[in-house]
């Protein structure tokens, strides 16, 4: 406890607590050593295969985590469960409008629903795509609509020591050669994402969208962004970048997205719902494109595989996303866990970015070899010791070279430790940073694992382990 106060006053202001109080609970299981023993072996040392009731604090993903408000849950009772023409749409329609500034919205189930739409009606076969990095479901749908994925994120993104502010970043002369090179009329669009999830959370600047717009004004090419956590995005900006300090959360969205032509949704994590998603353009080629399409794929273009209902929690949702208190809860309890872990001399990726704290297992385990798991040991270990449920982003999650049959054994040997939305308290942070502290404090005892069990495809959500002696 004496820590959390230090934490406060080393970061040069007054301590702050969660900007809502609790009406409703939900009862976690506290289980003991045996129970979690148990359970971790029944489940192949595989955080995947755990159930969520032996889980305790939960911090496998952000994505429909979070918790919704009163205001939310009250819209859930507005469900207006029309086929056709909603009036919660409207609302849904109206605040994306309003909040992201863009012309026409097509609503769509969750994220990858309207990456289907904007991939299949942007991209003609054999263009190019060059975008922030790569997201798993994104650059499948860009490959599945004929498009070559092309990564021309700043260099520093794949170095998790560096400490650049806008680790995000677009490589400005990357797409400037790729244009010359290919010629502009083979580029489909850019794929920007605010912030960048496979990076560490890291966020892009105000300056670099600017830039880039201006480039691709020059050569006619469009620019669509992943909006999935662009409210985060703006957090870096208000804080790290000069001129902005005194903008609003929304004011930073909506110029933001001003550079850009249309955006896509995964509303399960900066939107404050459980389900949900759309895509939005300014152009009406595309939305045409896009709207004829969401009744094949999704549903009539006035739901997109959305009850009435979640529209409306969604639309309220957006609104309390962009309230500033809100993100400065959100980013500052990832960042004071982040803190207490750094105290401690936790190896981690720097700086810390908006929804995750991502151990380096690598430097956590400097006496184990990548092929024993060391990402995959530590999200076990952390379970058996307090409940805590991380994930693996490391050799088991990078799969095997298709040619050779290898495991590929990626740069970043990570475990996540991702927060949901409004969900933990900083009591719990405190208790998830204890438990990473005590896995350290014995980590020359582990052993790692050995894989016993490997399907084929999208190995890290089903592979079963067990422990090397
Ligand atoms: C989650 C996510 C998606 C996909 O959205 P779903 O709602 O899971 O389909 C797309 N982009 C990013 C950056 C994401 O984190």
């Amino acid at each position: 406890m004496t820590e959390m106060k230090t934490t406060g006053q080393q970061l040069g202001r007054r301590s702050w607590a969660e900007p809502w109080k609790i009406k409703m609970v939900e009862p976690l299981f506290m289980s003991t050593p045996e129970q979690r023993r148990a359970a971790m072996h029944e489940a192949g040392y595989n955080t995947f295969l755990l159930k969520s009731e032996d889980v305790y604090i939960d911090l496998l993903t952000d994505s429909g985590t979070s918790a919704m408000s009163d205001r939310q849950w009250a819209g859930m009772m507005l469900g207006d469960e029309a086929y056709a023409g909603s009036r919660n749409f409207y609302h849904l329609e109206a605040a994306v409008q309003q909040y992201y500034g863009y012309r026409y919205i097509v609503p769509t189930h969750q994220g990858r629903g309207a990456e289907n739409l904007i991939s299949q009606a942007a991209i003609t076969r054999g263009q190019f795509v060059p975008g922030n990095m790569y997201f798993t479901t994104t650059r499948l749908h860009q490959e599945l609509a004929g498009g070559i994925f092309v990564d021309v994120i700043i260099d520093e993104a794949h170095d998790p020591a560096s400490l650049h502010p806008f680790k995000g970043n677009v490589d400005i002369g990357k797409v400037q050669s790729l244009i010359e090179r290919e010629g502009a009329g083979n580029i489909a669009y850019i794929s920007l994402a605010g912030t960048v999830n496979m990076a560490g959370g890291q966020p892009v600047s105000m300056a670099n969208v600017r830039e880039l717009r201006a480039l691709c004004g020059q050569h006619g090419i469009r620019i669509y962004l992943d909006a999935t956590r662009m409210v985060e995005n703006a957090f870096f900006i208000q804080e790290r970048e000069p001129g902005y300090a005194d903008h609003s959360i929304a004011e930073i969205v909506k110029e933001f997205c001003g550079y850009t032509d249309g955006a896509w949704m995964s509303a399960k994590k900066d939107n404050l719902v459980n389900i949900g998603g759309w895509l939005a353009v300014n152009h009406e080629d595309v939305f045409e494109r896009a709207r004829n399409m969401v009744v094949v794929y999704e549903g009539l273009h006035t739901y997109g595989g959305m009850a009435g209902r979640d529209m409306e929690a969604l639309a309220i949702g957006i609104e309390e996303s962009m309230q500033d208190q809100h993100v400065r809860s959100r980013i500052g309890q990832v960042r004071y866990l982040g803190t207490l872990l750094e105290q401690w001399g936790i190896p981690m990726v720097k700086p810390v970015g908006g929804h995750a704290i991502f151990l380096d297992a690598r430097a956590f385990y400097p006496h184990l070899a990548q092929s024993v798991f060391p990402g995959q040991t530590l999200a076990a270990e952390l379970y058996l010791d307090s409940g805590v449920r991380s994930m693996e982003r490391g050799v088991v999650s990078a799969g095997r070279d298709p040619e050779t049959g290898d495991h590929r054994y990626p740069k970043l040997e990570l475990t996540r430790l991702t927060i949901p939305r409004r969900v933990y308290t900083q009591s719990h942070m405190d208790v998830v940073a204890e438990s990473v502290k005590a896995v350290y404090d014995r980590r020359e005892e582990t052993r790692g694992l050995r894989m016993v069990y490997e399907p084929q495809y999208l190995r890290f959500f089903q592979a079963r382990f067990e422990p090397i002696e």
